[in-house]
């Protein structure tokens, strides 16, 4: 299997994890990663069932937007999916999702704050609130941007989450912790007031989790 066959195989299949374990419903959300060895990335097509998806209707551009591969309209969110590959290296897979946790804090514009250990792991910290803007446009793409800086995860205000991580299966992992913790956040709220973990211990744990832990 080619590298692009390999990027399109892995997005097809992180669409059913995601639709198995809702985090989306629907056509909603969406997926890319970067295809290795390339200057290209591969999303998932726009408005389109993830159990009927094959991997002929993911989508392949080079970093401009321009499709080199694929007959399928792209996701919507293309404007932020590369404005995100073009400003962090560091990422190769960005899955966004509009899980009912997550997406009830952004709706109230409060970060995930730091109160658990795997969120801090994967994350860096705290899961920031992208400023609202409305979907698929840049002025999103850069609020998305900021939000994330030093995390790989923003909450889209009134919207959902993204999740950017060094491979798809990372990320995958990502939105599924910051659905979690969210959630344990919320209920959280309803037995006393969540202790944030501090700066020192988010900093070891982080540390740990990049040089230790797993596989990503
Ligand atoms: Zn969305």
């Amino acid at each position: 299997m080619n590298n692009i066959e390999a990027a399109r195989t892995g997005i097809v299949e992180t669409g059913r994890k995601m639709l198995a374990s809702n985090l989306v419903t629907g056509t909603w959300g969406n997926i890319s990663c970067r295809v290795e060895g390339e200057s290209l990335i591969a999303v998932t097509p726009s408005g389109m069932e993830y159990d009927t998806l094959q991997t002929s209707d993911i989508v392949v551009l080079d970093m401009d937007g321009k499709v080199v591969s694929g007959d399928r309209r792209p996701s919507t969110e293309l404007p932020m999916h590369l404005h995100i590959y073009k400003n962090r290296e560091d990422v190769n897979a960005i899955v966004h999702t509009h899980s009912t946790y997550a997406t009830a804090l952004a709706c109230a514009h409060r970060p995930v704050a730091p109160i658990v250990e795997e969120l801090v792991q994967v994350v860096g910290g705290d899961v920031r609130v992208a400023k609202y803007a409305l979907p698929g446009t840049s002025e999103l793409a850069d609020n998305v941007l900021t939000a994330a800086r030093s995390r790989q995860a923003a909450l889209l205000a009134n919207h959902g989450m993204v999740g950017m991580g060094r491979t798809l299966r990372e990320t995958f992992r990502i939105c599924e912790i910051v659905e979690k913790a969210s959630k344990i956040l919320i209920l959280s709220h309803m037995v006393g007031q969540p202790l944030h973990l501090s700066f020192e211990d988010v900093q070891i744990m982080r540390e740990y989790y990049l040089k230790h832990y797993g596989q990503p």
